[in-house]
């Protein structure tokens, strides 16, 4: 066959470990065979992201921005241990959390259904994903312990120097906590604009959900912007697209989520979506079986795993014994990116062929073939575990 030809570059982010060498071998069995790839290559890998003072990571969101799709492998987000291992000039942000204040976007994290892995809540039978408001609320806090027969206040100076001030406790003889949060209304309305325009893409309904009842101004606030947003930006596209906008109270919203089949998004607040598809993931089956998509409120993708580098598993290969790293949510970042592209350009046999690389993968795992994580939790009978190349060698037989 001839390659099928692309016309715009994926923005492709190289990262680090265990992934990056997966990242290669997808392209060599799976991708260039086929593709007549085309990519604008940004090396995230640590030692180049040190090099290049970080600026690589910047560019990278950068291209996003211009070409529209990008896809990323997991890379390492340096700590005290890592500074030292690659002799670092600086512990350098994690670049997830550069690309996403420059791409202004929502993480969308979706699991990969297979047949012979039961979710834990058997009901779920079609993917639920989870968006998460990744700004402020308690992850941009300011705390203080007080001490006894403390008074404490929220003060607020406008523009003019006026002072609003409103009690939070009168403290008697027990010491204690107090807790500072915010959050913008930009943030909240592009969080909110991303939901919509993701769920318009899947064409599955869109849930949110927060505790207005109890935070009467705060998460109302966010009920508010979303609501008007839905009402004058979105409502006739959901009308035609036969989706549906669904806002309740959290607490209802978890015990629906209990209950129903999935197949629709969840967006929550940032500390319910940290929380939630951390309980989400596991309820599915694996963390390597969950992809990862940054929506900005503008369009522009980021694909990517939602695991990390898989240290322990790069290790061993670099002492030359083999592993079984699932490859199953880096493939789908590919397959996602190449789609994406493919649908922005008119390209229906690159969509096509992203479409036939997953099946592939899944039927690889569906007749019993896959890594060691799988294999723990696959109600196959036939079932077999194989090293990480041979996994990527059954897909491209099938494939
Ligand atoms: P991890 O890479 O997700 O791996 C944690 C453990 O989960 C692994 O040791 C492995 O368990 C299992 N696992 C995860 N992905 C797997 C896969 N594809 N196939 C098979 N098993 C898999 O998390 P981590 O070890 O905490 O973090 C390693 C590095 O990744 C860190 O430097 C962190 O900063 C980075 N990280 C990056 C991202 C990102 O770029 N999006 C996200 C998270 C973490 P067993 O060892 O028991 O087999
Ligand atoms: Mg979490």
């Amino acid at each position: 066959m001839s390659k099928i030809r692309m016309t715009t570059p994926l923005v492709e982010m190289d990262g680090d470990e265990m992934t990056r060498v997966i990242w290669k071998w997808i392209k060599e069995l799976l991708i260039e065979p086929y593709v007549d790839l085309k990519t604008e290559y940004y090396d995230l890998g640590l030692e180049y992201r040190n090099e290049t003072n970080d600026q690589v990571t910047i560019d990278s969101a950068n291209a996003t921005k211009k070409y529209g799709v990008a896809v990323k492998c997991a890379t390492i987000t340096p700590n005290a241990a890592r500074v030292k291992e690659y002799n670092l000039k600086e512990m350098w942000k994690s670049p997830n959390g550069t690309i996403r204040a420059i791409l202004d976007g929502t993480v969308f994290r979706t699991p990969i259904i297979v047949k012979g892995i039961t979710p834990y809540i058997p009901t779920w039978t079609k993917p639920i994903t989870i968006a998460r408001h990744a700004y402020g609320d308690i992850y941009k806090n300011t705390e203080m312990a007080v001490a006894p027969n403390s008074k404490c206040e929220l003060v607020c100076t406008d523009a003019n120097g006026n002072e609003t001030r409103s009690l939070i406790h009168n403290f008697s003889e027990s010491a204690g906590i107090i807790q500072g949060v915010h959050n913008v209304d930009s943030s909240i309305a592009s969080f909110a604009r991303s939901s919509f325009n993701y769920a318009l893409d899947m064409k599955q309904d869109l849930w949110f959900a927060t505790k207005d009842t109890i935070s009467k101004v705060y998460d109302h606030h966010f009920k508010d912007i979303w609501a008007e947003i839905y009402e004058t930006e979105y409502k006739t596209k959901f009308e035609e697209a036969g989706i549906e906008y669904f806002y309740t109270l959290i607490d209802d919203a978890v015990a629906r989520v209990i209950r129903s089949e999935g197949g629709y998004i969840w967006a929550c607040k940032n500390y319910d979506g940290d929380v939630m598809s951390d309980m989400v993931a596991t309820a599915y089956g694996s963390l390597a079986m969950m992809t990862s998509v940054l929506v900005s409120p503008d369009g522009n993708y980021e694909y990517e795993a939602a695991h990390g580098t898989v240290q322990r598993h790069y290790y061993k290969h670099l002492a030359g014994e083999e592993t079984s790293t699932n490859s199953v949510a880096t493939i789908f970042a590919w397959t996602g990116a190449l789609r994406k592209r493919g649908e922005l350009d008119g390209l229906t046999d690159l969509v096509d062929f992203a479409n036939h690389l997953e099946e592939a993968t899944i039927k690889t795992i569906e007749d019993g073939i896959m890594t060691g994580d799988l294999c723990l939790l696959s109600k196959l009978e036939n079932k077999k575990k194989v090293n990480t190349k041979d996994f990527l060698k059954a897909i491209a037989e099938r494939l």
